[in-house]
């Protein structure tokens, strides 16, 4: 196959044998004579593709046994929502804002209680991480929630904010599983698929047990994560088709020696891209040195006239999906785990001749 490369920010690209197998399973799941689609979600053969997920993604991101995983519906965006309606238990919480997610979820959380916002990116224009020393916390918040990774801005963490006392709740829809992390820092992480993990649809959620099972009155079960934890994340028809791929995801990336091999590939993979911008005249990064993005790297052009024919001739030579976000202008690539390093070289090549053909 010659697929171009697609650097969308999600629903991204996906490994390209995930898809082979999953293309070829598809009529018939390991002589099953049906496709996953059309199993019965309780069924022992949908049971056990759940079960296998869980378990690989378990070994992964090497999840403690105190911490229940979630496979639900909703998006990351449901979360911002169920999150202060099962754990803003004295209507307190604390949020760092440093891009427009962490903005989104802080404006979700303040329709459940009192939200404290510890450092705020945003008068700057979201191109740094304010230092923790700065951070206003409270160590009696009910939580402390952050996004390790701002899609649009381009900008992360490359640390894990030290203990406040309150427990701390990560938005990791676009970097969970670029690198290992210590899950026992976390009270809670979620995650939509789309970006790293599987298709639109499915929500990953790890939570310490013990952090749940109080929720605010009127919470709707379906909003409740004890009431999915107990259920196995069967509390009505979970998203199989989209667990299924995603158990896909994890077998690859296992195959591919971890999230220890994703973090090095990566880590090559947006060190290559930001080299090349910090060497052109023509391209440049707004975001601080130490808090770029290893998955969204967005990039100005300056001369902002070229950006249509930047696109189209990026088109034309099948790297597609690298418009940025209105709100920070200019382009980005998204380099999720799927993305080859050999998409990014094709970039990088395509960017440094662009530039010496622009004038
Ligand atoms: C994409 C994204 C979201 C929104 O995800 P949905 O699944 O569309 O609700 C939230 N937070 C971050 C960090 C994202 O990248």
């Amino acid at each position: 196959m010659n697929r171009p490369y697609n650097f969308s920010p999600g629903p991204a690209v996906l490994p390209e044998s995930v898809l082979l197998q999953a293309a070829d399973e598809m009529t018939d799941w390991h002589g099953s004579g049906m496709s996953v689609m059309e199993m019965s979600h309780r069924g022992k053969q949908f049971m056990s593709i759940a079960a296998q997920a869980e378990s690989d993604l378990r070994r992964l991101l090497a999840i403690p046994d105190e911490y229940a995983v979630l496979f639900i519906q909703g998006g990351a965006t449901s979360q911002f929502a169920m999150v202060p309606l099962n754990l803003m238990r004295q209507g307190r919480a604390d949020y760092v804002n440093t891009g427009a997610w962490s903005k989104k979820a802080i404006a979700e959380a303040r329709r459940f209680g009192q939200v404290n916002v510890v450092a705020d990116a945003e008068p700057a224009g979201f191109n740094h991480i304010p230092d923790q020393d700065d951070w206003r916390s409270r160590s009696d918040a009910d939580y402390l929630h952050y996004t390790p990774n701002e899609t649009i801005g381009g900008v992360e963490f490359h640390w894990i904010p030290a203990d406040t006392g309150a427990p701390l709740v990560a938005d990791m829809s676009s970097c969970i599983l670029s690198r290992p992390i210590d899950v026992g820092r976390f009270g809670l992480i979620y995650a939509g698929a789309q970006k790293n993990i599987g298709p639109a649809g499915l929500t990953v959620v790890v939570v310490r047990r013990d952090l749940i099972g109080w929720t605010r009155s009127g919470t709707p079960s379906m909003l409740a994560y004890a009431a999915h934890a107990e259920s196995g994340s069967m509390l009505n028809t979970p998203p199989t088709f989209a667990w299924y791929i995603a158990g896909l995801v994890f077998r690859w990336i296992l195959d591919q020696g971890g999230l220890e091999a994703m973090a090095l590939r990566n880590q090559r993979k947006s060190d290559t891209l930001y080299k090349a911008i910090d060497a052109s005249e023509l391209y440049h990064s707004p975001v601080a040195d130490d808090c770029r993005s290893r998955m969204n790297v967005p990039f100005i052009l300056a001369e902002p006239e070229l950006e249509a024919r930047f696109l189209s001739e990026a088109a034309e030579n099948g790297l597609l999906n690298l418009k940025g976000h209105r709100s920070v202008g200019g382009m980005r690539a998204s380099l999720y785990n799927a993305m080859p390093e050999d998409g990014v070289d094709a970039l990088v090549a395509f960017m440094g001749d662009f530039e010496r053909r622009r004038a």
